[in-house]
């Protein structure tokens, strides 16, 4: 087994950010990343947007963001491993052994989860044909739009991602229709105004899919009006499923994680410490005792600083908390 005085999981921005700290810091670290790419979620759900509230930075393309967090992240040369899901956590005598896709491979003296929404594994419809026609016509997330060039596409959901999809859809796509349970979405009042002012978008609201439906490849898809009950039949290019993620926090069976209410991220304390000395959490995961969730990169990064400060002193108690300004040193 490799030794590291800190095993930080995840590298989305959050885990991206505490690996450049780690170094900063001179903590002996390594990264694992369940993927075979880094940014969470960033490459996964909008490679494609704009960003504009990361601090000092305008507005910048999210993939380009993710390269320059990247970029930072090995300033300092600590590891990142891709293709490495924490599948469990064991502590015995205060070092924490890591398993790796089912086995052991790493100790460490602490750990920060930098987990985010989990693996991505995607909230599914539950609707007949919905795997048969996986990556035949449906899909969970958009990574190019320009693959719906033309096309006649619907979007199921009524979150901040299913009305962006759409839009972005919007731009190359024959036609859009958004699909929606309810009359109510669950998106930013902005991103709700600019898909309802898009003439190639058509909302179905009060509607559920109940199957779908067509050949080799999708074709069409049959919705129910949840006020009538009456069933129609829409044809159809492309299907695009954006229902949210099934949160998986609590994926190590031997450490007992004092899980959020919702079951979503992990309970710590204000120096981001979890229920379980040594180990903490940072970013998406983290849920803050008597605070409202706020998910955001620049919230995951001042996080992730004040845990590898609270880490560094765990690890070391002789160590300063506030390890000096980044602007003195000579790299
Ligand atoms: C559509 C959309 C738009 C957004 N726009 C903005 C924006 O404009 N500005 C902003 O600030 N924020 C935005 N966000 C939110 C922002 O992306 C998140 O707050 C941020 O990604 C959280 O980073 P994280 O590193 O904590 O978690 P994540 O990005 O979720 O990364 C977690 C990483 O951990 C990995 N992982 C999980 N479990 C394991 C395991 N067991 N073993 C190994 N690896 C594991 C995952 O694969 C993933 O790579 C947006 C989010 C979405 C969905």
């Amino acid at each position: 087994m490799e030794d590291y005085d800190l095993v930080i999981i995840g590298a989305g921005p959050t885990g991206l950010f505490a690996t450049f700290l780690a170094g900063l810091r001179d903590i002996n670290s390594i990264t694992l990343e369940a993927l075979d790419y880094v940014g969470g979620q960033i490459p996964e759900l909008y490679p494609e947007k704009p960003v504009y509230d990361v601090q000092g930075i305008p507005k910048i393309n999210a993939i380009k963001l993710r390269d320059q967090m990247y970029e930072q992240a090995r300033t300092f040369n600590n590891k990142i491993e891709l293709n490495s899901k924490v599948t469990d956590i064991v502590k015995e005598d205060d070092i924490f052994k890591i398993e790796v896709n089912g086995v052991q491979k790493y100790t460490s003296k602490a750990v920060l989860l930098c987990t985010g929404i989990g693996d991505f594994t995607p909230r599914k419809i539950g609707c007949e044909g919905e795997d048969k026609f996986l990556n035949k016509g449906l899909t969970y997330t958009v990574k190019d739009t320009s693959k719906f060039k033309d096309l006649t596409v619907a979007v199921v959901g009524g979150g901040d991602s299913a009305l962006d999809y759409a839009t972005e859809l919007a731009n190359t796509a024959k036609h859009v229709y958004i699909i929606h349970h309810s009359e109510n979405f669950k998106a930013a009042e902005k991103t709700i105004d600019l898909a309802r002012k898009n003439e190639k978008i058509t909302f179905l609201v009060n509607s559920s899919v109940v199957s779908i439906d067509g050949g080799s490849k999708l074709e069409s898809i049959k919705i129910k009006n949840e006020v009538t009950n009456d069933i129609s039949e829409l044809g159809l290019d492309a299907l695009v499923v954006a229902i949210g993620h099934v949160g998986k926090a609590n994926i190590y069976k031997s450490l007992p994680l004092q899980l959020s209410p919702n079951k979503r991220g992990v309970m710590v304390n204000s120096k981001l410490e979890t229920n379980i000395p040594g180990v903490y959490a940072a970013g998406d995961v983290a849920s803050v005792e008597g605070e409202p969730a706020n998910p955001l990169i620049a919230i995951g990064g001042a996080q992730a600083y004040q845990a590898i400060n609270y880490i560094k002193k765990y690890i070391n108690p002789q160590a300063a908390f506030f390890g000096g300004h980044s602007s003195n040193l000579k790299i």
